[in-house]
């Protein structure tokens, strides 16, 4: 049944295994009929789901127990560069709305899946108060190191017991496609949220260039922890449901999300068994990939899709 929607109508789209981890799963995408969802066919439990993230290779996911806590901090300190300000005052990147600063402590904002903290330095740097939920007890606990200012905690969002009409800002970052029940998350930051305030989602683009073209070979495809993909479509429809509205939907071209499918694509035909994630990627092929996928994500096939949306 659809993770969004309910229907039990699909088509199926491609079957898959894990390719970067060496986890022994595979599984199948299928695309809602009524929704557009994509969604794995055969969903783990929750307790399996955090099994296999046991297994993961620490240094390229969120599971933030090997990094240098030291680095992260001379980090969190050190102010923006100006190119960096500017690209962003050019709405280059979605990731680091709201761009405005505020008076210390003014703005609640909110990071679910927040990871080891480090998409939080900015917003702490720009005065907002920030909260921090992860269900990784490492990421946490590296969280409350470098940022001792905010306030971060371990489980999930519907345990966490925060108060009602607490935030002005909830960002989920690269997170809702790993969870069980999409619609409960949204919900939940429904209730969080002020009258007013705002929800910024960012998604991996179900209906991309690279699942176009390469299917299991995209980096979004990713079994067993991709449990669900979106479209504009259902993106907004899981809002529109949660009670949002003024919602926003457009595409963004991570830089390395298509370099990095091609070179898993290469990878596979060579059988190499390395975590694709910590592939370094060549220069040119970074360059020759920008143009496709900024293209592409202006015709409404980018590989990322950022939801914006207000409860009023
Ligand atoms: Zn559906």
């Amino acid at each position: 049944m659809c993770p969004v929607c309910g229907d039990s109508g699909y088509n199926i789209l491609f079957q898959d295994y894990n390719r970067r981890d060496n986890i022994d799963c595979s599984g199948t995408y299928v695309q809602c009929r009524e929704c557009s969802l994509i969604y794995l066919y055969e969903r783990p439990q929750w307790e399996e789901i955090v099994k296999f993230y046991s297994l993961l290779d620490s240094d390229i996911t969120a599971n933030a127990g090997q990094v240098d806590v030291a680095v992260l901090k001379q980090q969190a300190e050190k102010s923006v560069p100006k190119w960096k300000g500017l690209l962003r005052k050019a709405r280059f990147r979605p990731h680091s709305w709201p761009l405005e600063p505020v008076p210390q402590g003014s703005k609640q904002l909110l990071d679910l899946g927040c990871g080891n903290g480090a998409k939080l330095f900015e917003f702490v740097q720009r005065g907002y108060d920030v909260w921090g939920v992860d269900v990784g007890e490492d990421a946490i606990r590296v969280c409350q190191k470098i940022l001792p200012q905010g306030h971060f905690i371990q489980g999930e969002l519907q345990e966490t017991g925060l108060p009602c009409a607490h935030f002005d800002y909830i960002r989920i970052d690269n997170a809702l496609e790993h969870v069980p029940n999409p619609k409960e998350v949204v919900r939940e930051c429904y209730r969080l949220l002020r009258p007013g305030g705002q929800l910024l989602v960012y998604v991996p683009h179900g209906r991309s260039l690279s699942i176009r073209l390469m299917k299991g070979n995209s980096i979004s495809s990713w079994i067993p922890f991709h449990m669900q993909l979106f479209t504009p479509t259902s993106l907004r429809r899981l809002m529109e449901e949660a009670g949002f509205t003024d919602i926003d939907i457009y595409g963004y071209n991570p830089t390395s999300w298509l370099p990095l499918s091609l070179m898993q694509l290469r990878k596979r035909n060579k059988n190499k068994k390395q975590p694709t994630l910590k592939l370094n990627i060549p220069v040119w092929l970074s360059l020759v990939c920008y143009p496709v996928g900024w293209l592409a994500a202006k015709v409404g096939i980018g590989e990322e899709l950022v939801g914006i949306s207000f409860k009023r």
